[in-house]
């Protein structure tokens, strides 16, 4: 947006029309970021980034899945779109559910950094980074010690649900040094 335009939070005509006919939610098509407050991160660690209309969630309703400090927010989701985006936000020193499935994930790294275990390779990354998961792949992201890990996720609508290792797959993992390091946090 241009300086001359309209300030921070102004509406253009139209703009959050509730009769607009897109989108999953009765509002206009741009839903504006809602950037953290200053000094928000430092009282809370958790201060993810938000939309406008976009609810935040709990990473997973599955109790099986193990997980740290990770929310969830669906930002593109609509009968006429075969994927869906989500944006993940993991926690300083969280992770999110080490797990394999059918389905391909598209990662966009938007915030932060961490560590990414995708098969048997760990790998460093930051923001604007692009990750692939393949099908049937073990995946895992943790955020850094110091700093959040976001990430937008690109997804199938309809797609499988997510398989978790056992004792004897972790047991595998864990010959791999760096596999092993990374799992240990
Ligand atoms: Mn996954």
């Amino acid at each position: 947006m241009s300086a001359s335009g309209p300030p921070q939070g102004a509406r253009p005509p139209g703009g959050s029309d509730p009769r607009s006919p897109r989108g999953d939610r009765s509002v206009g098509p741009v839903r504006r970021f809602v950037p953290p407050r200053k000094g928000a991160i430092a009282a809370d660690p958790r201060s993810a980034f938000r939309w406008e209309s976009v609810d935040l969630l709990a990473y997973k309703s599955d109790a099986a899945a193990p997980f740290r400090d990770v929310t969830r927010q669906t930002l593109f989701k609509q009968p006429d779109l075969a994927g869906e985006l989500r944006y993940f936000e993991v926690a300083a020193g969280g992770h999110s559910t080490l797990e394999r499935h059918a389905h391909v994930h598209a990662v966009l790294i938007l915030r932060g950094s961490g560590l990414c275990l995708v098969g048997e390779n760990v790998h460093p990354v930051g923001e604007h980074d692009l990750v692939t998961v393949p099908p049937k792949t073990w995946h895992q992201f943790r955020a850094a010690k110091d700093a959040p890990l976001g990430f937008l996720c690109m997804v199938d609508a309809v797609r499988d649900k997510a398989e978790l290792p056992d004792d004897a797959v972790l047991e595998t993992m864990r010959t791999n040094a760096f596999v092993r390091a990374f799992l240990e946090g």
